[in-house]
């Protein structure tokens, strides 16, 4: 790995330099599991791949440089990355986690950390006031998600840094939705930062994969522990597509930034749309804490339609974008929170927390912005037509 503090841009290109052996610039594949011993008192680098491969090693070099902490480990998917560094927790312990987090985040603290006797609370991360006022005596984590999804609001993470600095905490952040190009929470005291790999930073919707990073050497030896023991390691195939992946990241996500913003833009000034949530508009009230903490608003919006009939006009009407899950592809990827990623929340929570029957989410791909447009134009205009004939059926 390089050791010069080059661009991020430069480094996603160059940091994992050349096959030291042949000089081949794209990683081998490392398929060995197990690696020959001189004696039985002598280790080499490698013994057995759950606990290190050199594939494997890259990735997680990889990802340790563009988060500028000390160690990264490369899992078999984003909530296995997030589940076993919840293991450094133990039973007595209690998690304060922000109310806007992932599904499966949800599931696994709420559903089998509980198991274990961790305790959870959730809180509106937005106030800091409520988050000091949630830490309790055994708080050993504070769990941040910013931007959040799918309303895109925004945490200070130097403002709950410092309420869990002050009380013996350590924090967690999910850095999917920004990647390191966008947010290095490390760089604003951050113990360890995750990632669904799967999204971003493979970005080609065909690699499931998660990443932790920190930059504390007690940590890492912790993690390094944990993921040998639980060994939801990531595949050595898979580890390959994440480095291909990960070359073109800045060009992609600028690409779908700026298309992202383009769309929003155009959402706000169409009256079927009653909101647009974008930490990139004027008026979102994160803008200027996502200013300060991160270099851009990333490429996921959301926007609320009046409710359900709306929005199944608008995915009739609407060729582009893929009506799926997930987000962070080559693809735009439109989707609806209350009956995907949100469907196991019970409605009147879902409605406490904005997530209504209307609202939809797009994750901005790199197809033609005009083009989306138009697309999303035809959609909307075509819920005009079920207003209009709703008057007519009067
Ligand atoms: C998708 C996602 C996850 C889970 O990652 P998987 O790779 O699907 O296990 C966690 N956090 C966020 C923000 C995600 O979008």
């Amino acid at each position: 790995m390089s050791k010069k503090p080059f661009s991020l841009q430069t480094s996603l290109i160059h940091s994992r330099g050349f096959d030291k052996e042949t000089g081949a610039v794209s990683t081998p594949i490392h398929h060995a599991t197990t690696f020959h011993q001189q004696d039985f008192d002598q280790y080499g680098t490698y013994d057995y791949s759950r606990s290190g491969n050199p594939t494997r090693e890259t990735v997680e070099e990889t990802i340790a440089e563009l988060e500028r902490g000390v160690r990264g480990f490369a899992f078999s998917s984003g909530m296995a990355a997030i589940s076993t560094s919840f293991l450094l927790l133990s039973s007595g312990d209690h998690v304060l986690v922000s109310e806007e987090v992932y599904g499966g985040t949800y599931r696994m603290i709420t559903e089998v950390l509980t198991k274990f006797d961790i305790e959870y609370s959730f809180v509106n991360m937005k106030d800091l006031h409520e988050v000091a006022c949630a830490i309790k005596h055994n708080t050993k984590v504070i769990y941040m998600e910013t931007p959040s999804n799918p309303l895109l609001n925004i945490t200070d993470i130097e403002g709950v840094v410092k309420l869990a600095k002050a009380n013996d905490c350590l924090t967690f952040l999910d850095n999917t939705f920004m990647t390191p190009l966008l947010q290095r929470p490390i760089s604003l005291g951050v113990d360890v930062v995750l990632h669904s790999a799967t999204k971003f930073l493979a970005g080609h919707s065909d690699v499931l994969a998660g990443l932790a990073v920190t930059g504390d050497e007690e940590i890492a030896g912790k993690l390094a522990f944990l993921q040998n023991s639980f060994g939801a390691v990531l595949g050595v195939q898979d580890c390959w597509l994440l480095l291909r992946g990960l070359k073109t990241l800045h060009v992609r996500l600028k690409e779908s930034s700026e298309s992202a913003y383009k769309i929003a833009s155009f959402l706000e000034g169409r009256k079927e749309v009653e909101e647009v949530y974008y930490p990139g508009l004027s008026y979102h009230p994160g803008r200027e804490i996502q200013v300060r903490q991160a270099e851009g608003p990333g490429a996921v919006l959301s926007f609320r339609l009046k409710g359900e009939e709306e929005v199944k006009q608008l995915i009739k009407h609407v060729n582009i974008p893929v009506f799926a899950v997930s987000l962070g592809a080559v693809e735009s990827i439109l989707s609806y929170p209350s009956r995907m990623s949100h469907a196991s929340m019970p409605k009147a929570e879902r409605e406490r927390r904005g997530i209504t029957d209307g609202l939809l989410r797009l994750s901005v791909g790199l197809e033609n912005a005009d083009e989306l447009i138009k697309d999303l134009q035809k959609g909307l205009d075509s819920i005009q037509q079920i207003n209009r004939s709703n008057v007519i059926n009067l």
